[in-house]
Parts: structure tokens; C-alpha cells; sequence
């Protein structure tokens, strides 16, 4: 069976969604046929997303709970003018698909994509069932052609609860962000508390290191920081999963060639910054361009990040590579000599050369210079 589409995108997950959720948006979905092939038939609420910004929070009505004020190191700072954001990926999911609903252009189909080919100006992607063929492939994923899993030297991981009390509650609503005080054990380890009601959050343990953090590591330090805490609890979803922190997946070019018809989405497309594992806005972003750039008929945008904030990342991987106890005393350092919308404003890749020159003169000077020249060598 052979059926034809304009575009077809491969994962109903966060590149995929925002891709087709820009295409209705921008109004291409009202005389083009979209289908998304997706391989889960039910994701259910497999992740959650924390991103900042300081955009009304109404846009993103799928957040369900956000901060104006964050906990560092002990402290309530404010980080005007952005709001921290929560959300859970089924409310993201449902609140596309509910977008989409009633669009007889948009098509959805549970399988695998086994193979995608581009012929001329079209793409062939196989399926166990079917070959669809479509004017553009756009992949999530999936690793490109040629990207080896080998290269990835360093892995952020995750371990989540999230707890409901049986008894009391929250002292306050704060939420804490990277509290370094969990042992370290030759690693850069990090706690979030997300209270997101009276009485529910998220309490998840974050490791930079070259080996995954295994899920019963992971749960045995929640368990002991909520023990610390007295928190009497129940577990209602448990998150463990891990990302490439990995410099491999920067794009060198702004836009794909002209001929190109399979286009990379999502994190093997480079989205998440590599230092920090953040990238859900950046898709979101990423799927506005493609989507424009379809209605204007341009070149197709990859997802570009300045080469001197790719160099920054570079240095900071190669020291968490080399010397991953170091992590804690530098984003301490980083969060404590500056305030925290600046280090977000920072770790959004949108400073001036002059603010990241005062904050990289707060930090470890000869660190740095250090893994300069193990950079420069490499
Ligand atoms: C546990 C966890 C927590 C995270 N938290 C945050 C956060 O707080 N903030 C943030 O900014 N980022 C976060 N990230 C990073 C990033 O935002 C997510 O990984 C995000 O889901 C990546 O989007 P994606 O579209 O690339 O991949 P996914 O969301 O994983 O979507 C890819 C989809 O493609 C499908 N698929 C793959 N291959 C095929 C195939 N051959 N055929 C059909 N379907 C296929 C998959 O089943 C999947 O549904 C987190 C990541 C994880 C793992």
C-alpha cells in the first residue's frame, strides 16, 4: 500500500508535536496533509518538562504549575523576567493533539519507521505496513547517518519521584533549583524540588558523569533525602531516563542544503544545550522557523547556537569529562557571584560578550584555562 502526503513527521513526542503544532498554527495544515508516525502507541506522561521564560505563561496553557522565585542555596531569589515553568509531557501531548483535532489534513499513525529515502524531490518511508511517500521527512528520534553513539562521553541522568503526602505538606511553595548538597561520589550530582501543589511535587536527582546513574542509585538518595526531610509519602510515578551531553549534535551550518528533503528535529538535531540538558524551547523555536520557512518557501533552519556559546560548552564538558567532582563548585560559584535571571539569561545563550566576561571572571579562572588547553590539544 503506497499513500501520499506532503510531510510526514516521525515522533508524536516534543520536536514532532511543536513541528506540527507551528504548521496548523502558521495555517500550512489547510491545504497540505500532514501525518505523524509515532512508534508508542501510548506515551502517557513519560516525562517532565521544566524550561524558563519570559513570555506571558499564558502561551503555554499545558504548564501546570510556575515560579517567579527560585531556591538557591537556601534562598528565595527572584529571576524577573522569567518565570520557571513546569509541566507534564501528557498535558503537552493532549493539549497539541486537542490543536488538531478536527483538522481532516492531519493523519496519525501508530508504527515504526524502518527506513526513509529521498528520491528527487520526494521521500519514501517504510513502515512494517505501509510505504508513505511525502515531499518532506522530518525525523526525531533517531540518530542521523554517520552520528555514532560512541561519541558520547557524558550523560545527564534523571531519577524522579513524584511524591504525594500522606500527612502535612510543603513548608513553601518554593522551588529549589540544582541544590548541590546530595553526595557527589566522583560525579556532579544535583537535586530538584518541585512542590506543584499543596501536597503533590517532584523531588529528582540529576547526574552529569560518563556512566548512567542506575534507577536503584538514583532512588536510594531520593529516599534518603526525603527521610532527612521526615516527609511521609507515596510514590505516584517514579521518572529515570538519560540524555547525550554531547557537543556531537551542534550544528556547523544555519540551514539545511536546498535539496535536502529528510530534516533532522529534536535532540539529535542539536536542541539541548550540551551542559545543561535544557533544549524544549528550543524545539519549540526550531519547529516555528521550519514551519515558516515552509510557508515562505526558504531554505529550512537547523537549530544554530553561536560558536563562541558552543565553545563555552565545550570547555565546560571537556573539564566535567576530565574532573566531573568539579561540576558542584563551579555552578555553585556560578550561582552564587551572579544573580539567578543573569545565569539564566546566560544559560539561554542570550548574554552580551561583556556579561559573560564578568561572570566568567567570577568562576575558576585556571580550571578553565586548563581545559582550554586540553581542548586546543584535542
Ligand atoms: C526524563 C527526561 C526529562 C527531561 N526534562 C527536560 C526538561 O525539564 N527540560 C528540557 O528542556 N528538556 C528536558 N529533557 C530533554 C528533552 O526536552 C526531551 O528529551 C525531549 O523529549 C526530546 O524531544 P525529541 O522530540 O527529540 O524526542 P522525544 O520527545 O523522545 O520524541 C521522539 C519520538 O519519536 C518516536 N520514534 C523514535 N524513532 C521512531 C521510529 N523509527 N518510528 C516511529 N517513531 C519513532 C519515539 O517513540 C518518541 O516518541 C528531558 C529528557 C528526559 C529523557
Amino acid at each position: 500500500m503506497q499513500k501520499q502526503y506532503d510531510y510526514i513527521i516521525q515522533g508524536a513526542g516534543a520536536s514532532g508535536l511543536w513541528l506540527a503544532y507551528w504548521m496548523q498554527e502558521l495555517g500550512l495544515l489547510k491545504s497540505h496533509h500532514l501525518l505523524v508516525i509515532e512508534g508508542i502507541e501510548t506515551k502517557g506522561n513519560d516525562r517532565t518538562w521544566c524550561f524558563w521564560t519570559p513570555e506571558n505563561v499564558k502561551e503555554f496553557p499545558f504548564v501546570n504549575r510556575h515560579w517567579s522565585s527560585l531556591m538557591i542555596r537556601g534562598n528565595a531569589q527572584r529571576i524577573d523576567p522569567f518565570q520557571y515553568c513546569h509541566a507534564r509531557s501528557e498535558s503537552f501531548y493532549g493539549w497539541v493533539k486537542a490543536k488538531l483535532a478536527g483538522n481532516a489534513h492531519v493523519h496519525w499513525s501508530s508504527e515504526w519507521v524502518r527506513a526513509a529515502t529521498q528520491e528527487g524531490s520526494q521521500v519514501s518511508v517504510v513502515t512494517d505496513a505501509c510505504r508513505y511517500q511525502s515531499q518532506y521527512f522530518f525525523r526525531s528520534g533517531q540518530m542521523d547517518e554517520g552520528q555514532e553513539n560512541t561519541t558520547i562521553a557524558l550523560w545527564q541522568s534523571f531519577v524522579g519521584w513524584r511524591i504525594k503526602f500522606r500527612q502535612g505538606g510543603w513548608d513553601d511553595g518554593a522551588a529549589t533549583l540544582m541544590d548541590f548538597s546530595i553526595p557527589q561520589a566522583g560525579t556532579t550530582r544535583f537535586l530538584y524540588v518541585l512542590p506543584i501543589s499543596e501536597t503533590e511535587g517532584l523531588v529528582e536527582v540529576t547526574q552529569f558523569h560518563s556512566e548512567k546513574l542506575a534507577r536503584s542509585e538514583g532512588e536510594a538518595i531520593l529516599e534518603h533525602v526525603c527521610a532527612e526531610r521526615n516527609w511521609n509519602y507515596d510514590i505516584e510515578e517514579v521518572e529515570c531516563d538519560a540524555i547525550p551531553m554531547s557537543s556531537f549534535f551542534n550544528q556547523k551550518q544555519s540551514h539545511n542544503t536546498s535539496g535536502n528533503r529528510i530534516i533532522s528535529i529534536g535532540v539529535y538535531a542539536g536542541a539541548l544545550k550540551p551542559t545543561t540538558g535544557y533544549g524544549f524551547l528550543a524545539m519549540r523555536e526550531h519547529g516555528r522557523s521550519l514551519a515558516l520557512a515552509l510557508q515562505q518557501k526558504q531554505l529550512l533552519p537547523k537549530i544554530f547556537r553561536k560558536a563562541r556559546f558552543r565553545f563555552y560548552d565545550a570547555l565546560l564538558l571537556q573539564m566535567l569529562t576530565h574532573t566531573p567532582y568539579r561540576g558542584k563548585a563551579i555552578f555553585e560559584r556560578l550561582f552564587s557571584k551572579q544573580p539567578a535571571h543573569r545565569v539564566l539569561k546566560f544559560l539561554d545563550e542570550k548574554t552580551s560578550i561583556w556579561e559573560e566576561i564578568r561572570i566568567f571572571s567570577r568562576l575558576q579562572v585556571s580550571w578553565f584555562l586548563k581545559a582550554l588547553v586540553t581542548h586546543v590539544r584535542s
